[in-house]
């Protein structure tokens, strides 16, 4: 066997799992940015949390960036009924409908 094959060959293939972990990754942590967006989006009662996860799904961080300005500001507590989270300045909560 020709040495110089074998060690390209090695090059090769941990540039493939170098480029696999990559891909492997960046999904990770879309599925990330996107669980992260449809709790924090339902938790501050928008509607279009949809909306908000194809924007995520498309633009990753770039996406979580724009919903981050975009999103009703407002400190999250946890609400006294439901235990889910929720805006504190919310007249009712978006999960149990409490005031
Ligand atoms: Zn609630």
């Amino acid at each position: 066997m020709d040495p110089s094959t074998t060690s390209d060959a090695a090059v090769f293939c941990g540039l493939g799992v170098f480029l696999i972990s990559i891909v492997i990754a960046g999904f990770v942590l879309s599925i990330v940015l996107l669980v992260y967006v449809a709790r924090d989006a339902k938790a501050r009662g928008m509607d279009n949390s949809v909306l908000w996860m194809l924007v995520v799904f498309f633009l990753n961080i770039l996406g979580l960036i724009i919903y981050l300005a975009s999103r009703p500001k407002g400190k999250l507590a946890r609400c006294s009924s439901c235990n889910n989270k929720r805006l504190e300045a919310s007249a009712t909560c978006p999960h149990c409908g409490n005031a």
